[in-house]
């Protein structure tokens, strides 16, 4: 099949002092096989609570989709018992995260941790499981892997864990991989690295990718599609190469320019004057970026931005095109 996921205006909240607020508050997407789609935006957007809802990741005593639903190669996991969740987890979907240290067991060797992982889902003995971890090793650009196999993670470096993170997860060939700011820790030149392996692997996999991250200039890298995420929305969804020709939603605007440039000193999203709203003083009538946007009209803070459509499937949520007919956006 060639749909992969399906998201319909999902809501992901949590309790917060006996009230519920949502995170993720109405988002919509489809991934096809082998479709690499971005989602960007500031730390506290959502995109991290969005990525962990799609693995049923959040813990269930605080946190609860409370609307929409996800299809996955079209069942709808909501249904999906704890059981089946965990065969499917590395199986059909797996993720990797900005911080391998936190994912990888400090207390066994690279190789056992591989070969449980293939144990889990593939029928391999023992024997078999650690030839296939040391190959994946290698696919992974491991140095001398038949002797890494039997080290720590904290013998390795940064770059090199976050190697072992992609083995792992696409050890069982899952047809999703989620990234969430994979290369977020890592240096520059170990970022291009590994930017580099993500791509290749996907190349040759066909897996499709979700990569969450805060710098479009990384999502530009590794991504077909993008999404812009603003305090729990899209705001903005369309083809990479389309968001940096035309961006429409002031908030993408103001992202891009925010792209440090080489040589410059980064100054990042700092350039954005204020802050991401937090969960609890969210608006629900209006639009959430009204507060930081220079363009905003009186309606924004009281009426929510529907959709406009423009070329290919580019669609920005902004009043500046709501009323498009009537007053000629060019
Ligand atoms: Fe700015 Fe209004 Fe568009 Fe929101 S809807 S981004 S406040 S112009
Ligand atoms: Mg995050």
């Amino acid at each position: 099949e060639r749909r992969i996921i399906e998201v319909n205006d999902l809501k992901v909240g949590f309790d917060i002092k006996g009230n519920f607020y949502n995170a993720v508050d109405g988002v919509s997407f489809t991934i096809d096989r082998g479709e690499v789609m971005g989602i960007v935006g500031e730390s506290g957007c959502g995109k991290s609570v969005l990525s962990m809802s799609l693995m049923k990741l959040l813990p269930e005593k605080i946190s609860r989709i409370s609307g929409g639903e996800i299809i996955y190669k079209g069942e709808n996991i909501e249904g999906k018992s704890e059981q089946e969740i965990n065969k499917f987890r590395g199986k059909e979907i797996s993720m990797i995260f900005q911080e391998p240290m936190t994912s990888l067991n400090p207390v066994f060797t690279i190789g056992n941790q591989l070969i449980e992982m293939i144990q889990l889902h593939l029928k391999l003995d023992k024997q078999q499981a650690r030839e296939r971890a040391i190959e994946l090793l290698r696919q992974v650009g491991i140095p001398r892997a038949e002797k890494i196999v039997d080290e720590y993670p904290h013998q390795l470096s940064g770059g090199m864990r976050q190697r072992v993170m992609i083995a792992l997860a696409i050890s069982c060939m899952p047809s999703l991989l989620i990234a969430d700011e994979p290369t977020t820790a890592l240096d520059v030149t170990v970022q291009a690295q590994i930017l580099e392996l993500l791509k290749d692997v996907q190349t040759k996999t066909e897996m499709s990718i979700i990569f969450i991250s805060h710098d479009l200039g990384v999502i530009s890298e590794v991504c077909d599609t993008v999404a812009v995420m603003y305090a729990g929305r899209i705001i903005e969804k369309a083809k990479v190469s389309e968001v940096f020709k035309n961006p429409k939603h002031p908030y993408t605007q103001l992202l891009l320019k925010s792209i440090p440039k080489l040589d410059e000193e980064v100054e990042r999203l700092e350039t954005i004057k204020g802050i991401v709203p937090s969960i609890t003083e969210l608006r629900t009538d209006g639009c959430r970026f009204a507060e930081r946007c220079p363009f905003a009209m009186d309606h924004c803070y009281t009426t929510t931005p529907k959709a406009s459509e423009f070329e290919d499937g580019h669609v920005a949520y902004c009043h500046l095109y709501n009323d498009v007919k009537e007053e000629v956006v060019k």
